[in-house]
């Protein structure tokens, strides 16, 4: 990296990381805070804290709220999950998630608990709206770890959820137009002339930290949309989508799970974070590492990705961020300030994104 992106990166990290955590006399004014930690000059950080991406700002807000009562930080935080799995007009997960190139919604999921170093996953989950559930209950009733396919259906029939058509008459009117557009000298006529449909990405992770420093992460998705069906994204890869150890902090992630996968990127953020790092720098050194193992094929003239992908980090400490190959990401974080969404630091300008 030369010198002068280090100075970039270190001047738009450190007025992003300015912008997201209290000063000293900020929580010190606040009244009735739970736990507040200090860290010397780096401020005040407060516990509980509960961080997502852009999506989750109801979900951060109810899984807050149960962990400030006294539930479980996983619980919680597939409590703030559920909303967007069961929300149709969510098209990233979940009831409404887009489907895979022959119109199935394929649901990915994973998650870890903190206290106990135990976790739990699904991959190509049909049927079932809640794949953070069914990963927890792989977790839960089962000495494994993940269970995909038909078989993770049948497993969630046996735990007694129910199952549901998730493909919702929009999502399915999103996939004919891509199948109309996929190839001009297939058999499918054009479907209208004004939709332009990519591939698409979307994806809720969540991350929380309670009062007594306790961690839990899960991450559930549709996946990318179209896909090539039986593909399995990040996201219930365990170190990938998420990852999770009560000593040092979470991370999850969004964006291009390929990436992702190679990288084993949430776990190298928590990694990163063991030897010392903030959440915001593992995060972004982590991206460092995603662009150095992308294959040319995905990389512009100027050796930039031509994708995105996002990470949402906590720390045990209740230090946290959100962070992002190009500028303009945000993410949902909610403290004893309440929920909001925050700007993601970043590695790339957006208007230097190629086109
Ligand atoms: N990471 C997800 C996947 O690759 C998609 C996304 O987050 O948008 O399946």
């Amino acid at each position: 990296m030369s010198t002068s992106r280090r100075d970039f990166l270190a001047t738009s990290a450190a007025a992003v990381a300015a912008a997201a955590l209290p000063t000293d006399a900020q929580a010190s004014r606040l009244e009735g805070a739970p736990a507040l930690i200090g860290l010397g000059e780096s401020g005040l950080r407060a516990r509980p804290c509960v961080v997502a991406s852009a999506n989750g700002l109801r979900g951060v807000e109810v899984a807050y709220n149960q962990i400030s009562a006294g539930a479980d930080t996983l619980d919680a935080i597939i409590a703030g999950v559920n909303i967007q799995e069961l929300d149709p007009e969510d098209t990233s997960v979940g009831l409404g998630g887009l489907p895979n190139r022959d119109g199935v919604v394929q649901l990915d999921a994973s998650c870890m608990h903190g206290p106990t170093k135990r976790a739990g996953a699904v991959g190509c989950l049909e049927d079932i709206a809640t794949p953070s559930l069914v990963a927890k209950a792989v977790m839960d009733y089962t000495d494994h770890v993940m269970l995909v396919g038909q078989d993770a259906r049948r497993f969630a029939i046996e735990m007694g959820f129910q199952t549901q058509n998730l493909l919702t008459e929009k999502t399915r009117q999103e996939w004919l137009r891509w199948r109309a557009r996929l190839n001009p000298n297939d058999s499918f006529l054009d479907y209208d002339g004004n939709v332009d449909i990519k591939f698409t990405t979307g994806t809720i992770n969540m991350n929380a930290v309670n009062a007594a420093g306790d961690l839990s992460s899960v991450t559930t998705t549709s996946g990318m949309a179209w896909k090539v069906p039986g593909r399995l994204g990040d996201s219930p890869i365990v170190g990938a989508g998420q990852y999770c150890d009560n000593t040092v902090g979470a991370a999850g992630s969004t964006g291009r799970g390929e990436a992702n996968i190679k990288t084993c990127a949430s776990y190298q953020i928590v990694e990163f974070m063991r030897g010392g790092l903030a959440p915001r720098d593992a995060a972004l050194r982590t991206l460092e590492r995603v662009v150095a193992m992308t294959e040319r094929r995905l990389l512009d003239d100027r050796g930039r990705p031509k994708f995105d992908l996002q990470f949402y980090v906590v720390h045990k400490d209740g230090r946290y961020a959100g962070a992002s190959l190009y500028e303009g990401a945000g993410f949902a974080v909610c403290d004893e300030r309440g929920p909001r969404v925050e700007h993601c630091a970043f590695l790339y300008r957006r208007t230097e994104r190629p086109r």
